[in-house]
């Protein structure tokens, strides 16, 4: 039964029925050259993209919201709907209106739902970071057993890996997915790890992920019998892939991706870094928020933007496979030696496009010509690269890369003789195929254009005939071909004999417009040729499509190629003009590093043109025991630049680079983690230290004996003893029970203490040097414990009112004398107000002349001009 009330206009309701199957998506419902939205659907785009809300008629009594884009410029639109967590369905005329009017006078033209617009399904240029990947991940749960899939299909790859719930966070962090697909029911269980990574949850049916008709599903998709020809795959993995899949079909409407087949991701094979850990050494964002001043930022040298995406996952993924780490050093070495031969390519591949994402638009049919030329482009770089001379022994990563460059010769040759070199965006606009590859084409073309000619002709006919020289043959979409003069020759033309040849058409403000039989037969004939041109580019533009589709897998293999030379040639470049040298990854227990340096920190200093980087030693050898250095040294020293400069070491050589240290042998790290005490972690409602304490237990629960763990300043975020007694046990239990190689740092002078017990633990500082009552830091890291910690001369530094530090000198010193000399010295101290309210002075501790004395000594009034001695003034104010 039709349950559509007859007020409902038909028009309404389509409208309505294909709204019902979109309940939770924002229905762009095309209507000519514009997406409506109506009813709530209105409401809420108009408040969310800030355009205007109207109404079109009514529904069951009330006006209908309605606001609406223009369709071209729908792109940017999608985007801010995404970001403002909406989901968009998209939905357009699968007819012309005068298609639709053969089937009776009230037919609504025929509408159908191309496409779902989610943040894991982008494939758009406008819409993505080139540079970075876009992935759409599945979690699947079958009893004790899980798996996490992810697919970025704007590239095709689609990955899987067994996972245990409490490695999702972790994972989740890792790839950074757009989008999550979870089994409906699943929210809460999984909201508040999810939440906190920021990605957006979809529940899909508990049948989606179902594992025996996902296994059909892939199976059909790379039409094979069964998933065994990819490797074993467990019930959890296959329920992954399936909902991802399924995903795909139901947003791209059937139009399924290039997708490659799965892969699988040994958890053993990776580095295993959390996400409060991947934060807090700032890898890809920094604390603040931008990718500027993170770690990506600075190493990132790659020209391609498929070479980004490759450096962006190698660092997400540092490798634990041995063979791995020495195959990628070897490239990047390769390069590194043979700088001309890298610069070479750097030169070439700044000509080279994203030929994966031109890829997949289209196989998704979402392509144009510039998508037929980027990968022209690209192959034909792919070419240049691979017919090039190659010098020594090429290791085999770029062998291999090598091997991808070659053999596109005959799909090259097809697009560099169809193709004009640079073609328009849209294919619907022709004018890219090449002048000479189709003889029909050709001739059209030449009706049409010789047509346009015969018109420019015909302007001057028509001129003299009249006698009105400004008379123009002029073109609009609307009336096509037509004579044009101003009002004020209207009478003539309208008059015997002109108005015999001249038919009138419109009069506007300043114009009359006519036409003539011959002019619109001459129009006829050229609109007649024009459209069979475009017929024809039509034709032609599926036959390269399909040309391309056909060698996708060779096509994918070329920009695995180029990403692969790119990243190489890039880590070479960046470790030649940064000096970094290539460190010595073996199966030991070493951590060794001569002249080690934090790459951000050192390029930040750079910029400033202050004091240079200062390179530090740090050596964690300790054999199969635990091997810690503990960490003192005042505030602003330079240890945690250290702690995580040591961090990023170990990750830039599992990831396969260079490291920015003169010397570095590092026996393989399993798992990277780093904690800092205390930072302010409001926004996400959990108080400073329970966040702390809760990272903490991760790491003591977890790190084993491979793991290279950096704490910094833990226990800061509770009173003085608590904190140091958490740091006290949790060094020992890092010493006794994880036995990981560790640096810690503290500003607990106590804990210095422990290196006598704990034969792993030796204490190492931040050198300062103390000069004329201020401190001055040399960033110097040696063995040995800080004698002071230097709070006071850093407060000073920071600007406290000079009465404020005075005060404390003296708070501090007595403190100090009452541990020395006992409880009675102590509770004089207990009764000291902080903050006496006397505005006298207290007694300053002088050694030597004050600074105002200095200046004093200094100023030679005779020197002086009245200007100099005003600042002078002033700058002796200052000093007090
Ligand atoms: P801490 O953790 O001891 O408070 P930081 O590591 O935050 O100190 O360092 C404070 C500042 O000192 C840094 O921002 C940097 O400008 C500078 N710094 C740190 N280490 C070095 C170094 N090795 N060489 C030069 N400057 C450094």
């Amino acid at each position: 039964m039709n349950a559509v009330k007859p007020a409902v206009t038909p028009m309404m309701a389509q409208y309505l029925e294909i709204k019902a199957e979109h309940p939770d998506a924002l229905l762009f419902y095309r209507m000519g050259d514009f997406y409506e939205m109506f009813f709530d659907d209105a409401v809420a785009a108009a408040e969310a993209l800030d355009i205007a809300l109207t109404k079109r008629g009514k529904h069951e009594g009330s006006e209908i919201p309605m606001c609406g884009v223009p369709h071209h410029a729908a792109e940017g639109y999608f985007l801010t709907l995404i970001r403002k967590g909406f989901r968009v369905a998209v939905c357009e005329q699968m007819e012309s209106p005068a298609e639709a009017k053969k089937r009776g006078y009230k037919a609504v033209v025929r509408r159908e739902v191309v496409r779902l617009v989610t943040p894991g399904t982008l494939t758009e240029d406008s819409l993505l970071d080139a540079r970075k990947h876009n992935f759409l991940a599945a979690f699947a749960n079958v009893r004790d057993e899980a798996a996490l899939a992810w697919a970025d299909i704007s590239t095709g790859a689609l990955h899987v890996m067994p996972i245990t719930p409490v490695r999702l966070g972790p994972e989740l962090a890792r790839l950074a997915p757009s989008e999550l697909l979870i089994a409906e029911g699943s929210e809460n269980d999984l909201s508040e790890v999810v939440e906190d990574m920021g990605v957006p949850m979809t529940p899909m049916s508990r049948g989606a992920f179902d594992s025996s008709s996902a296994e059909k599903r892939i199976a059909s998709l790379f039409k094979t019998s069964t998933l065994d020809a990819f490797g074993a795959f467990s019930r959890p993995e296959i329920g992954a892939l399936g909902a991802i899949v399924d995903y795909l079909e139901l947003t791209q409407k059937g139009k399924l991706p290039l997708l490659q087949p799965p892969l699988r991701e040994a958890t053993q094979s990776v580095m295993q870094i959390d996400a409060a850990t991947r934060r807090n050494l700032e890898l890809t964002h920094a604390l603040s928020g931008g990718r500027a001043g993170s770690l990506l930022a600075t190493i990132d040298r790659t020209i391609t933007a498929g070479g980004a995406r490759l450096l962006e996952r190698r660092l997400a993924s540092p490798s634990l496979r041995l063979s791995t780490v020495h195959d990628r050093l070897d490239s990047v070495g390769y390069f590194y030696e043979h700088r001309g031969l890298a610069g070479e390519i750097r030169a070439n591949l700044s000509r080279v496009p994203d030929m994966d994402r031109a890829l997949s638009r289209l196989s998704l049919d979402r392509g144009g010509p510039r998508d037929l030329a980027a990968i022209r482009n690209a192959l034909g770089q792919a070419q240049e690269m691979a017919a090039g001379s190659y010098p020594g022994d090429m290791p085999t990563v770029l062998k291999n890369a090598l091997g991808g460059l070659e053999g596109h010769d005959d799909l090259l040759e097809l697009l560099e003789q169809a193709l004009v070199a640079e073609p328009p965006m849209l294919a619907r606009d022709g004018g890219f195929i090449a002048p000479g590859y189709n003889q029909d084409l050709d001739e059209s073309r030449q009706l049409r254009d010789e047509g346009r000619g015969v018109i420019a002709g015909m302007q001057a006919g028509f001129a003299e005939q009249t006698g009105i020289q400004s008379l123009k043959i002029k073109h609009n979409n609307v009336l096509g071909y037509f004579v044009e003069t101003t009002a004020k020759h209207a009478e003539i033309m309208m008059s015997a004999p002109l108005s015999e040849t001249f038919i009138h058409r419109q009069t506007t403000a300043n114009q009359v417009r006519f036409t003539t039989v011959e002019l619109s037969e001459l129009e006829t004939k050229i609109l007649n040729a024009g459209n069979h041109a475009l017929e024809i580019e039509k034709r032609l533009y599926d036959t390269l499509k399909g040309a391309i589709l056909e060698k996708s897998g060779e096509v994918v293999a070329a920009a695995k190629a180029l990403a692969e030379f790119d990243l190489a040639a890039g880590l070479a470049d960046l470790a030649i003009a940064e000096n970094w040298c290539r460190p010595d990854v073996n199966e030991s227990r070493d951590f060794h590093i001569e002249g080690g340096r934090h790459p951000v920190v050192e390029a930040a200093l750079r910029q400033q043109g202050g004091a240079p980087f200062i390179a530090n030693n740090c050596d964690l050898s300790g054999g199969d025991e635990a091997s810690i250095w503990l960490l003192t040294g005042p505030n602003m020293a330079g240890k945690s630049t250290f702690l995580r400069q040591n961090a990023l070491i170990a990750l830039l050589a599992q990831m396969g680079s260079f490291v920015p240290a003169s010397k570095a042998r590092i026996g393989l790290v399993s798992q990277l983690f780093s904690r800092v005490g205390a930072s302010d972690d409001l926004a996400r409602g959990r108080s400073t230290f329970m966040v702390e304490m809760v990272e903490t237990a991760a790491i003591l629960n977890q790190a084993d004996d491979r793991a290279l763990v950096i704490f910094d300043e833990i226990g800061r975020g509770t009173a003085t003893y608590d904190g140091l007694s958490i740091a006290w046990a949790t060094l020992e239990h890092l010493h006794d029970v994880n036995k990981s190689r560790a640096l810690f740092a503290t500003h607990y002078h106590e804990m210095t203490a422990l290196s006598g017990n704990l034969d792993g633990v030796e204490n190492a500082t931040v050198t300062v040097k103390e000069w004329e009552g201020e401190v001055i830091f040399l960033h110097e890291v040696q063995k040995g414990a800080a004698d002071r910690s230097y709070g006071v001369q850093v407060a000073q530094l920071a600007g406290l009112p000079p009465v404020v530090v005075e005060r404390a000198r003296v708070v501090l010193e007595a403190l100090e004398k009452g541990e020395r000399e006992g409880p009675t010295q102590k509770a004089l101290i207990d009764d000291l107000p902080l903050f006496a309210a006397t505005p006298t002075p207290a007694p300053v501790v002088q050694k030597g002349p004050s600074p105002v004395e200095d200046l004093l000594e200094s100023i030679h009034p005779d020197d002086l001009s009245p200007r100099e001695a005003l600042q002078a003034l002033y700058d002796l104010k200052d000093k007090l």
